[in-house]
């Protein structure tokens, strides 16, 4: 039988729930689809986040969910070189992104949107006023459709293969995320230590055409560890989306590319991207103009192109470095200075953080170092 909804929003993550609760709280009929049968699981997320980001954007965690609080950042080079910035001041916390989920979910049911879990969306086309949507066997009709399905989606160009562990070993720092640089085992990105516990981690690894098992596996080789679980899931490095209103589809979270490309780090921007766009939809739907819905792209770029912008210059450098330049670069640019100026920065703005705190003396640094067209860009934009 078909149902009328104002919005079914495909996918009951981050960025579908933080939609259905906001565009719910503002009064519309909100479905969730989400195809796995319980809301947060099967996890894949690390849940390294700043509260700043998620209080900005009002979804902040509770208490229980925060697994762990974050003191220092330490970055080794390839050849074991360390720069640690201290981060007490940058609210940095580890969530179990499972429980954020259902915490979230909890928030979007109170605010009146109906969550199906169990419900794979198959298909949503537009007709005329509204969308017929398809899932699990049924049909229903809303008047916007909202993709909140994540990488899988639309936005192929980007995605880097990830494996990650939840592990437990006696050497690991518990208020210490630890960025593991090599070009030649991560090329393009990096292994990472989130530990999320005493003597407990998760731990990954990615890079351009590599196994990140095996990437992952050489990193702990070595490291007395017990495995508590694996995870296998793509990254997304690639930038947003040129569109995130396609007619009566938006797109939110990561199909809309709503990701960082330094980091892969996505749960503030997408949940940004999910509040805005939910406050758009119902703003259209109030005054019966689809038309509005353009303002949500614009809103989402104010805060966060420029930034985005940066991290992909940044990453456009990363990916050109031998193991010998991210040797030369660290050398070049941990400058007590820089380090002391990060300390300070905001977390969810580290491009721009970095690239103001080396400055143009920094940045011509830099291009001795490395003489490539992103650094000059770089150079040019920065
Ligand atoms: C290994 C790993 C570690 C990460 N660590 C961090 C981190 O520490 N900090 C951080 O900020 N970000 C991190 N991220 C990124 C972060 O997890 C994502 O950016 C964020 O989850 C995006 O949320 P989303 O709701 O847009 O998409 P997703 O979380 O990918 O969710 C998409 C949802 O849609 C559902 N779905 C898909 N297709 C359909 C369909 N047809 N019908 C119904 N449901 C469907 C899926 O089951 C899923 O629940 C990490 C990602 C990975 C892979």
């Amino acid at each position: 039988m078909a149902q009328d909804y104002d919005v079914v929003v495909a996918g009951g993550s981050i960025a579908g729930l933080a939609f259905a609760a906001e565009a719910a709280r503002r009064g519309a009929r909100v479905l969730v689809a989400e195809e796995h049968d319980e809301i947060g699981e099967p996890e894949k997320c690390d849940g390294l986040v700043s509260l700043r980001g998620l209080r900005r954007y009002g979804y902040p965690p509770e208490q229980s969910v925060i697994q762990n609080e974050i003191g220092t950042a330490l970055i080794h080079s390839p050849s074991g070189r360390q720069v640690a910035v201290d981060a007490t001041a940058l609210d940095v916390v580890v969530l179990d992104r499972s429980a954020y989920d259902k915490q979230v979910a909890k928030a979007a049911s109170s605010n009146g949107a109906e969550i199906m879990t169990g419900t794979r969306v198959t298909n949503s086309v537009e007709k005329g006023t509204e969308v017929e949507v398809k899932m699990g066997g049924a049909e229903v009709r809303s008047r916007y459709f909202v993709d909140a399905t994540g990488p899988s989606s639309s936005l192929r160009r980007g995605i880097l293969p990830a494996a990650k562990y939840e592990i437990e070993g006696d050497w690991i720092r518990q208020h210490v995320v630890e960025v593991f640089m090599d070009a030649e085992r991560y090329p393009g990105f990096f292994a990472w230590v989130i530990p999320y516990g005493k003597h407990l981690a998760k731990v990954g690894a990615a890079g351009r055409g590599v196994n990140p098992f095996k990437a992952l596996d050489g990193f702990l080789a070595g490291r007395h560890h017990k495995i508590l679980r694996k995870v296998s899931a793509p990254i997304y490095v690639g930038g947003p989306a040129q569109r995130f209103v396609i007619g009566r589809r938006i797109l939110v979270g990561e199909s809309a590319g709503q990701v960082k490309p330094t980091t892969a780090g996505g749960i503030m921007t997408s949940i940004a991207g999910a509040v805005i766009a939910a406050k758009w939809t119902c703003v259209s739907l109030g005054e019966g103009k689809p038309g509005l819905l353009a303002n949500y792209q614009p809103e989402w770029e104010a805060a966060f192109l420029k930034e985005t912008k940066s991290m992909m210059r940044l990453r456009g450098v990363l990916e050109k470095l031998s193991n010998a330049d991210m040797e030369a670069l660290l050398t070049a640019l941990a400058t007590p200075k820089l380090v002391q100026k990060l300390s300070h920065s905001d977390f969810d703005f580290h491009a721009s953080a970095v690239l103001g705190a080396l400055g143009l003396p920094g940045l011509l640094r830099v291009a001795k170092v490395v003489a490539s067209a992103e650094v000059r860009s770089l150079l040019v934009d920065g």
